[in-house]
């Protein structure tokens, strides 16, 4: 077998968001997938509190992150958690159908909660479409544009690269299911890390 022709599958870049009573929940997802004309399935870690959310409230947006979105949006979505911070502190959203819709992204997809599978990491959530909204021609990214182009400060092919590497002594790992590349002062990642992009555990992730 060769695990490698996993990484030739296809994903792009979400933010799944969702609201309980007053408080706001969202996470980056790369699982996003339209299954019919009125059905669309994610798929988000189990751990996840906006996955909580979710099933109690039985409601979801899928916001689409085009390729200008700021990294710093991403960190904030992909690596906080919903309940120990407001993630959308910062960031610019409106209401609708009392669900938070982020802004400037290409666009959005609302439903409610139709039908679950779980896996021992994952819970992939069906939605019914109850509203959905072009907001800008803006391109969707692809998880391999964030890869090529967004890695914040990690990206091997910008040129501050080797001069970052030089400068601090930083650990990367790298996470061997989607490619992800964290960079920290720890020599471990804690027990309770999860891949922000894929959602997998530690155990997953390879010091580069
Ligand atoms: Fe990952």
């Amino acid at each position: 077998m060769n695990k490698n022709i996993l990484k030739k599958l296809s994903y792009g870049m979400y933010i799944i968001t969702s609201k309980n009573a007053d408080l706001l929940v969202g996470c980056v997802a790369n699982s996003v997938m339209q299954i019919n004309s009125d059905t669309v399935a994610i798929s988000l870690n189990n751990d996840n509190y906006t996955t909580k959310v979710i099933l109690e409230e039985k409601k979801f947006v899928i916001n689409i992150l085009p390729t200008n979105t700021e990294i710093e949006l991403i960190k904030t979505f992909g690596f906080k958690k919903s309940n120990e911070v407001n993630k959308f502190l910062n960031v610019s959203y409106k209401l609708v159908d009392d669900v938070p819709i982020i802004n400037n992204t290409c666009g959005y997809i609302i439903c409610t909660f139709n039908n679950l599978v779980k896996t021992t990491t994952h819970t992939i959530i069906l939605g019914k479409i109850i509203n959905m909204q072009v907001s800008s021609e803006l391109e969707p990214m692809t998880y391999k544009y964030y890869q090529e182009n967004l890695k914040g400060t990690t990206n091997k092919n910008a040129p501050t690269y080797q001069e970052e590497k030089k400068t601090s002594n930083k650990n990367v790992f790298v996470c061997k299911i989607c490619g992800y590349r964290y960079e920290t002062d720890l020599d471990e990642l804690p027990d309770d890390f999860k891949c922000p992009m894929c959602g997998v555990g530690k155990e997953y992730f390879e010091k580069e």
